[in-house]
């Protein structure tokens, strides 16, 4: 049922709780609150306590009201039996406002803080009394400008009063005596907790978390196992195992591939002489030389006259591999071909002809490739690099690209995250993993230091003393918050820095923000030798190649996860040259971030980094979306829900063979619109 069916959802309102992903009546019935305020407990103000939530009720004694320029300050004196309370409002709405007066009772909730004048709240929520009590846990649900929490929560209520009047919005789809087996409650009982939780039975809560992660785990499972049935009976053109244009490319290369290198592509070329499309996930540690895996692998279906699409995450990475993948086919006669999301005009309308027409045997880009728009002549072969950053979704529409009937193209997946066993079974349960557990020779492992952000200066001094003695480095500006505009920014910032410590040193800033045209320019100066510092944000994360680069500055360290730092060192120590990379943090330092940094400093593993990874994390911390390639879930957190995994796993076949009429509706419910496109 759709949202506006609810009271007090307007266009206006409708289209912000669409922001919030919030579509339909049962959406908002599994919106998960974040956390709980207990409102169910008066307190006195003479025993508030600083940093804490209080409810108080008191009196109001005095108001004064202060106008400055556009804004107007109010500040309330609340009373009740046991002292005064301080309460203060910037602008507050008319409705609050007029509540504000000297005798008027009010109930208020808020943060508490210790001023000079005794206590403080600041914007508290406010209520006029007489009113009842709550006796439920308040919930605090993700919001987004525009949504306060009362409307959220009104919109709640609406929607619960509503399903139990027309429980068809939200069915219980578990089969009962299922979740009796498992000691589930059943789908509302969970769901009205979640809502409501009864302050004095936090273990309803709990049973209510336990079922939905649950289900949600058991649908994405579903989901995993229907795409694979429906996978394996398509059909692929078998390729050659060994094409001639693979030994030329080879015999070219001026090194010799390593052990592992040939071990996966000997797996490539057992998948691609079958005549289904092969579904490979390759992983392998930063460095351990994936392009040329994939460039290998591409010659199977170039040489039988078909095209290969070869995405990476980002238009950086996407021109990178241009430009390798040019120096290394352009002679042999191979065409390759770079779409991307920035071309314009003629550019974009030549690069769609020569793949249309097929000139193109390699065509490169980011998921611009896979856009309306774009048609392949005879697309044979699919590789998706650093896979984390898709999702299964991409995956299946890039298939449904490349279909011509029931043939399908080949996949093959490169990711440089190692995955632990339990999230490959979710996550990946459709694909056959080969691991390129060696790096080429003559890699040195990464000295690495942590070094406090009082010590700035020095580090800059020697990196000025490293660059004229002709090596080249990385100064990385990172920032938790997923704002490309502030990273940007403390790049800029960082590059006048740098400019005007080390006059004498030639300095590159790349960031995101920038055109494409612009940021290539910059990285190519790097990789020719004609800058000595790149200042860069994220986006060098995956898969930058200067080999020449032996020196990485990254700021902020402490705030970054492991897997992240890891692969952003992994764009150093990829030639002969000792390498070296700087951790820069401020102090103090967490617990968890002095853990991360000694991992670093000691390991340069990143398998080893990747399973520490998943111990430090603390319980509720998600694997994002970028790490695992699954659209984030609502209730499970794979680090933390991996062991019900072989249990999620056995219900699935159950469900499977005794209630399939239960496997659509737990799907369509919990993992969306996306695997639809696996019913074709
Ligand atoms: P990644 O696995 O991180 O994508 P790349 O494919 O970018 O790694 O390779 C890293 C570097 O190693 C590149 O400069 C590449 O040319 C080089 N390389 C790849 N394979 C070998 C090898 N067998 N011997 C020596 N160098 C290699
Ligand atoms: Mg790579």
């Amino acid at each position: 049922m759709e949202l506006s069916a609810l009271r007090g959802v307007g266009e206006a309102m409708l289209a912000r709780l669409h922001t919030l992903g919030l579509r339909r009546v049962s959406d908002v019935l599994l919106h998960a609150p974040l956390r709980y305020e207990n409102r169910t407990r008066l307190g006195m103000i003479a025993d508030l306590q600083h940093g804490e939530d209080a409810l108080i009720e008191g009196v109001v004694l005095s108001v004064e009201q202060r106008q400055k320029a556009r804004q107007s300050n109010w500040h309330v004196r609340l009373q009740d039996e046991s002292g005064a309370l301080n309460l203060w409002f910037f602008n507050p709405p008319p409705g609050i406002a007029a509540m504000l007066k000297p005798g008027q009772a009010l109930r208020v909730f808020g943060a508490v803080k210790g001023g000079m004048l005794g206590f403080d709240m600041a914007h508290p929520e406010v209520l006029r009394l007489p009113a009842p009590l709550d006796t439920a846990l308040t919930p605090v649900y993700p919001a987004q400008a525009g949504l306060s929490q009362g409307y959220l929560r009104r919109v709640v209520n609406e929607a619960l009063s509503l399903w139990t009047q027309k429980p068809d919005i939200l069915a219980d789809e578990l089969p009962s005596e299922l979740a009796q087996g498992l000691a589930l409650p059943s789908l509302r009982e969970a769901v009205v907790c979640l809502h409501r939780p009864p302050p004095a039975q936090p273990a309803c809560l709990d049973a209510a978390k336990q079922r939905l992660v649950f289900e949600e785990l058991l649908a994405q499972q579903l989901g995993m196992r229907r795409w694979k049935n429906h996978a394996e009976r398509w059909l692929a053109r078998p390729l050659c195992a060994e094409p001639e244009l693979g030994q030329r490319l080879r015999a070219g290369l001026p090194f010799a591939l390593t052990r592992a290198q040939a071990r996966v592509l000997e797996d490539i070329a057992a998948d691609v002489v079958q005549p289904r499309p092969m579904r490979r996930l390759v992983q392998g540690d930063v460095g351990s030389g994936k392009t040329v895996v994939a460039a290998l692998a591409a010659c199977a279906a170039l040489e039988a006259g078909q095209q290969v699409a070869i995405m990476a995450p980002t238009e950086l990475l996407a021109e990178q591999h241009q430009r390798n993948l040019t120096a290394w086919f352009a002679p042999l006669g191979v065409a390759v071909v770079a779409l991307t999301g920035s071309q314009k005009g003629v550019a974009r309308r030549k690069a769609l002809e020569a793949v249309a027409q097929g000139h193109a045997g390699v065509v490169t880009g980011t998921h611009a490739l896979f856009q309306d728009g774009v048609a392949f002549h005879d697309l044979g072969l699919i590789v998706i690099d650093e896979q984390h950053r898709f999702g299964v979704q991409q995956r299946l529409a890039l298939s449904e690209k490349g279909r011509q009937g029931e043939t399908h193209p080949h996949q093959l997946v490169m990711t440089a995250t190692p995955i632990p066993r339990t999230l490959a079974m979710t996550a990946y349960a459709d694909l056959d993993v080969s691991v390129l557990d060696e790096l080429p020779p003559g890699r040195t492992p990464v000295a690495t230091a942590a070094v406090p952000d009082s010590r700035r200066d020095e580090v800059m001094a020697r990196l000025g003393t490293a660059c004229r003695a002709g090596r080249q480095a990385y100064w990385v500006c990172t920032l938790v918050e997923e704002s490309e505009k502030l990273e940007a920014k403390a790049a800029e910032e960082a590059n006048e820095t740098l400019c005007a410590a080390l006059p004498d040193v030639r300095v590159g800033l790349v960031h995101g923000r920038m055109k494409p045209r612009d940021k290539e320019a910059v990285m190519r100066a790097f990789k020719l030798g004609k800058l000595d510092i790149l200042v860069a944000t994220t986006v060098i994360e995956v898969g930058v190649d200067v080999p020449n680069a032996s020196l990485m500055v990254i700021e902020n360290a402490e705030r970054l996860g492991l897997a992240q730092l890891h692969q952003l060192r992994g764009r150093v120590g990829r030639g002969a040259v000792e390498s070296s990379c700087v951790l820069l943090f401020s102090p103090p330092l967490s617990a968890i971030a002095k853990e991360r940094l000694a991992v670093m400093r000691e390991s340069n593993d990143g398998f080893l980094i990747a399973e520490k990874d998943l111990e430090l994390r603390g319980p509720g911390e998600f694997l994002g979306t970028q790490q695992t390639g699954l659209a984030r879930m609502r209730f499970a957190d794979l680090a933390r829900d991996s062991e019900l995994i072989p249990q999620v796993r056995e219900v699935a076949d159950v469900v499977l063979r005794d209630y399939p009429q239960a496997v659509e509706p737990l799907i369509a419910r919990w993992v969306g619109a996306g695997v639809e496109l696996a019913k074709v």
